[in-house]
């Protein structure tokens, strides 16, 4: 498939965000909506109707593209937006997750968080309030 993109596009159309992303071997990807709705991984076709339909106001030529695939992938939150990161209180078991819309960005810095509590180390500073343990109040036994 010949590229129609060269590099990343990013938009606003009627207030929502859309981007465009190339790929080497000459798909794009559009995205993306968020919603939520716990572990469904359906794919509405609303959603996929809006998303075109941006992205066909950004790029008219996406309109000749073949449609190879749809998907939804997570986004794991918590009810605070805050990842949940550290001793559960379970022996031996650390939390990891929790980071939403960030977890690539902060794969790198929670990576390290984890390698310091596993080797005993202190993380840094920063992860304190974002400790599994500020959602125990809520959690049956
Ligand atoms: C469309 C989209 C765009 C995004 N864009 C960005 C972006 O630009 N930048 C950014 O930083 N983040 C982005 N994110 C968010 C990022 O993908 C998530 O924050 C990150 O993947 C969360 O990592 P995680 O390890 O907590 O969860 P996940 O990546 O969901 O990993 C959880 C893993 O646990 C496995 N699992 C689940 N249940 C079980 C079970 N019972 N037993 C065994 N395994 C299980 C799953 O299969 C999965 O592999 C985007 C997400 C989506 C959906």
């Amino acid at each position: 498939m010949p590229a129609v993109l060269s590099r990343t596009l990013r938009a606003t159309v009627r207030g929502a965000e859309v981007y465009l992303v190339p790929r080497a071997d000459g798909e794009m990807i559009v995205g993306a909506t968020s919603e939520e709705r716990g572990p469904d991984r359906t794919v509405s076709a609303g959603a996929v109707h809006d998303l075109l339909h941006d992205a066909m106001s950004v790029l008219p030529v996406t309109s000749e593209l073949t449609l190879a695939e749809t998907c939804a992938g997570l986004r794991p939150g918590t009810p605070d937006n805050g990842p949940a990161a550290g001793a559960t209180g379970l022996g031996g078991l650390l939390a990891a997750t929790g980071h939403y819309r960030n977890g690539i960005l902060l794969s790198a810095v929670t990576a390290d968080a984890v390698v310091a509590w596993l080797t005993g180390q202190p993380a840094a500073a920063e992860w304190a309030p974002f400790s599994p343990a500020r959602f125990a109040a809520g959690v049956r036994s």
